[in-house]
């Protein structure tokens, strides 16, 4: 079992270096990062809550990849700190970049970021963590690339659903024909690990699927953390889990790294987990059976609408021009969330390619 947890947690650092070094050519350098012809582009300045989260990282490739020859990308670490993401835009702007696209840390921040944008008119794109509505409605140069949070906690809890009355017979342990549950949080606060949360639980229950919240606690969208909660719940509840809603892939992993220590996934020991993203290690845990199905977040998508958008805006022109994206009354262009079980892994596959 060890053995098997070593590879996954391999697995997971070697696609992460994978990402940092095809990342390095446009993180923090702009034109001092010796590109040459980048000068001649108009300088869009990045943040990325954190480069070490998972999702993030596809996302950021996303965002490479469609800066290429098109903007200046100065892509910066913001390492989970606030104040050090507030010097990052200080340092952006003064190194004049004609837009932003800014993954905060603290969702609550984006004020502060407009505050400062907003006195040289700098457009914003705010990115995968949605600002209150009424901050963005007070810059007409704020905008936001994410998605609809509560669709995903809505597939998700159908998806559960589905699989729940397909497997009831084996998966309701102590028949009482309720569902006991353990939940993985996301970030509290984040709109995502917010809503995920809510509209999950609630769709199982609009199913007619009475549940029982065994625990629920916040991993921090981090498989480790999620690991260490896994062992805990186990310790405490053992065999009384019947399943287990993690608001993200990366939580979903660390969990079956800890049921697979317990002796879970070898002969007919079985846990159903659910997460959302569909990052490729997902996909390939959807593959052995050892997760239930996941929710397409569509990385590469909305890395490529927040720098298309970033672009257009440090060119003058309208945020949309060119494009095939909208913007909905809150000025925000949302990606759509897809389920993803092994019946459509090509779905993830694709998305992620
Ligand atoms: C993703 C998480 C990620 C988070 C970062 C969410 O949309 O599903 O995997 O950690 O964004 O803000
Ligand atoms: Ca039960």
């Amino acid at each position: 079992m060890l053995k098997k947890k070593k590879g996954l947690i391999l697995s997971l650092t070697v696609a992460t270096s994978i990402l940092l070094a095809t990342g390095c050519s446009s993180s923090t350098g702009g034109t001092d990062s010796g590109k040459g012809k980048d000068g001649d582009l108009p300088r869009v300045g990045a943040t990325i809550y954190k480069f070490d989260d998972n999702f993030m990282s596809y996302v950021r490739r996303a965002m490479q990849t469609s800066a290429k020859d098109k903007v200046d990308l100065m892509l910066n670490d913001s390492q989970n700190d606030q104040a050090k993401q507030i010097e990052q835009v200080d340092t952006l702007i003064a190194k004049g970049a004609k837009s932003l696209a800014i993954n905060l840390v603290d969702p609550k921040s984006a004020q502060t970021i407009i505050d400062k944008a907003k006195p040289k008119g700098i457009p914003v794109i705010f990115f995968n963590k949605e600002p209150d509505a009424s901050v963005l409605a007070g810059y007409d140069k704020a905008y936001y690339v994410g998605t609809t949070s509560s669709e995903s906690g809505v597939i998700q809890g159908e998806l559960i659903a589905k699989a729940w009355e397909a497997n009831k017979d084996k998966w309701d342990k102590n028949k009482d024909g309720k569902l006991q549950y353990v939940l993985l949080k996301g970030e509290p606060g984040h709109p995502d690990a917010e809503a995920r949360t809510k509209f999950a639980i609630d769709t199982i229950k609009a199913k007619g699927i009475q549940v029982d919240e065994l625990a629920l606690d916040t991993a921090m969208w981090d498989a480790t953390k999620a690991t260490e909660k896994m062992d805990a719940w186990l310790a405490k509840y053992s065999d009384k889990i019947e399943f287990v809603i993690a608001n993200n892939d990366g939580m979903a992993l660390g969990a079956i790294s800890s049921l697979e220590k317990a002796g879970y996934f070898s002969g007919d020991k079985f846990m159903p987990v659910v997460g959302v993203d569909a990052i490729p290690e997902a996909l390939e845990m959807i593959e052995k059976g050892k997760m239930v199905g996941t929710v397409l977040n569509d990385a590469k998508n909305q890395g490529k609408a927040t720098v298309e958008l970033a672009a257009n805006a440090a060119k003058g022109k309208d945020v949309l021009d060119g494009t095939s994206w909208k913007l909905d009354d809150k000025k925000a262009v949302r990606v759509p969330y897809v389920e993803v079980t092994k019946d459509n892994i090509q779905v993830g596959r694709d998305a992620y390619k």
